[in-house]
């Protein structure tokens, strides 16, 4: 009685075991594919031909001179014509690839002179000086009726911003993409600033910054880190595994829910309030953001060291270790799917049981170690023989056991052959060299009629005995249905 239970609980244990593997297996499968930093990528590229679409329209208002394509907002801040030459220069160098070629000295050449003119602009601000001009005011805007506050600056959150991308891209070039994604976000956060000011109606926010070149250094921004999707923390905000889905979650929201509320508290504030307001906004969003960030990078590098324990203890869980084959669960797990879809389809399959012949003789004679040569030269037969999505399993000791699927009589017939000819042609160091050929005894059992993978296997093992019987080194067939068995010879 209390052995009865013994076996009833240590049955249960093993089936549980069983299921807890596949679902670890089935959880681990669905969310493999890391689809997002290859998005990204893609949408680098769309984001820099957006800036170089706004870049070229705004040179383009210069020329033909219609204001509205240069200074978005009547009596708002322009943009520069410099700052468009600079945000064409960097959004083409974003296009161009990194390799020591013609086009990767035009990129570098394209982000150097960025750079540079934005640093001779900083210089102006700093120390007054006039290398650049800095306010250019066009003969016809000289009659506007509100000149003194028109005008078409190259600022100083203007000139900051792209000597922040410039560095950003520089990094890009000299393959420091950690870097460059740091650097990126720190832009980012400049045309933030200008976008909420405008958003918020704060003009002290976005001072001479055009909202042209804030949406465009917010492009070229994201299209610099978009280019780091592989790298870091915006690699762990993109994974597809738990902590990516709820960093993204955290993000997304991060940024929406504060700015909204900002949104609601400033229309009901004077300006000085307002201004408060939007600094809490954008202090909020970026330590939101980088706290975000950090705390997904480091839960990906935990995650990333689990899912290599999970993936070498499923590989464990499913394979013979001395041969790599499936051991017997996974042959069940997978035999019993690839049945029920033979039955669905209607296509016969074929379970064949291969076993050594006169195995013993050679542990005891060669030693365990030509043995175990001969395991391992005999399933690599099985496995290079048969297509690779037929099922081969090391069943125990010296049997294997292989599950063809979409067969025919002749064509089991043509395999079985091909494997025991194959096997016998073997040569073994200290084995084949100086006794026998290795040989196998094959049962074959034909499934035309759905019948469970065990009673299949019944079936083989039969067959098996049965060439073991008629004196080994050949192959019995049998055909199998439901409720009945016969052989075919
Ligand atoms: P038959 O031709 O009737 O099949 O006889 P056999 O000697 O092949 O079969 P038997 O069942 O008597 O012997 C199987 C042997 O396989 C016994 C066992 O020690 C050996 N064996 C099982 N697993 C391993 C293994 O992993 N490595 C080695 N070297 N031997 C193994
Ligand atoms: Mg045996
Ligand atoms: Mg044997």
């Amino acid at each position: 009685m209390a052995k009865k239970n013994v076996n009833k609980l240590s049955n249960s244990v093993t089936h549980d075991i069983d299921q807890l593997a596949s679902s670890i297996e089935q959880e681990y499968l669905k969310s493999k594919a890391w689809k997002l930093p290859g998005v990204f990528s893609l949408i680098s590229f769309q984001l820099s031909i957006l800036a170089i679409l706004f870049s070229v329209t705004i040179l383009l208002g210069y020329w033909m001179e219609v204001e509205f394509l240069y200074r978005p907002l009547a009596l708002e801040p322009a943009t520069h014509p410099v700052t468009a030459v600079i945000a064409l220069f960097l959004s083409v160098s974003i296009l161009l690839p990194n390799q020591p070629s013609l086009l990767g000295c035009l990129k570098t050449a394209l982000v150097s002179v960025s750079a540079i003119t934005v640093l001779v602009a900083i210089i102006d601000y700093v120390f007054s000086t006039e290398f650049l001009p800095p306010n250019i005011i066009f003969e016809r805007e000289q009659g506007h009726v509100h000149a003194s506050a028109l005008g078409n600056y190259l600022s100083i959150n203007t000139a900051i911003m792209f000597l922040i991308l410039s560095c950003a891209s520089l990094a890009g070039i000299y393959d420091r993409k950690s870097l460059q994604q740091i650097i990126a976000y720190v832009a980012i956060s400049i045309p933030c600033i200008s976008l909420i000011g405008y958003a918020y109606g704060l003009a002290s926010f976005y001072s001479h910054m055009s909202l042209y070149t804030a949406v465009i250094g917010f492009l070229l921004g994201w299209s610099l880190l978009a280019q780091t999707s592989d790298y870091g923390g915006f690699k762990a905000i993109l994974s597809p595994y738990l902590g990516g889905r709820i960093a993204r979650f955290q993000s997304i929201s991060g940024m929406v829910l504060p700015f909204s509320v900002g949104l609601f508290f400033v229309s009901l504030s004077n300006e000085l309030n307002s201004s408060y307001i939007g600094m809490f906004v954008i202090f909020v969003t970026w330590f939101l953001v980088l706290m975000i960030s950090i705390s997904a990078y480091v839960q990906e590098k935990i995650d990333a060291a689990r899912r290599e324990v999970t993936e070498k203890l499923i590989q464990a869980a499913n394979t013979d270790p001395l041969t790599g084959l499936y051991n017997r669960r996974q042959f069940f797990y997978l035999g019993k799917k690839e049945l029920r879809r033979a039955h669905r389809t209607g296509n016969a399959v074929a379970v064949l049981m291969i076993d050594i012949d006169n195995f013993k003789t050679i542990n005891d004679t060669a030693g365990h170690d030509v043995g175990d040569q001969v395991l391992v030269a005999v399933s690599n037969t099985l496995t290079l023989v048969l297509r690779e999505f037929d099922l081969v399993c090391r069943f125990g000791g010296e049997e294997f056991c292989v599950l063809i699927t979409d067969t025919t009589k002749e064509g089991v017939e043509e395999v079985c052959n091909k494997i025991t000819s194959t096997i016998r042609s073997l040569s073994i160091n200290n084995w084949t060299d100086q006794h026998s050929p290795v040989t196998v005894s094959v049962g074959a059992c034909l499934i035309e009629k759905m019948i469970d993978l065990e009673s299949a296997l019944k079936v083989a093992d039969a067959a098996m005995y049965q060439a073991k019987s008629l004196g080994k080194n050949q192959t019995y067939y049998s055909v199998a249905f439901s409720g009945a068995q016969g052989s075919l010879q």
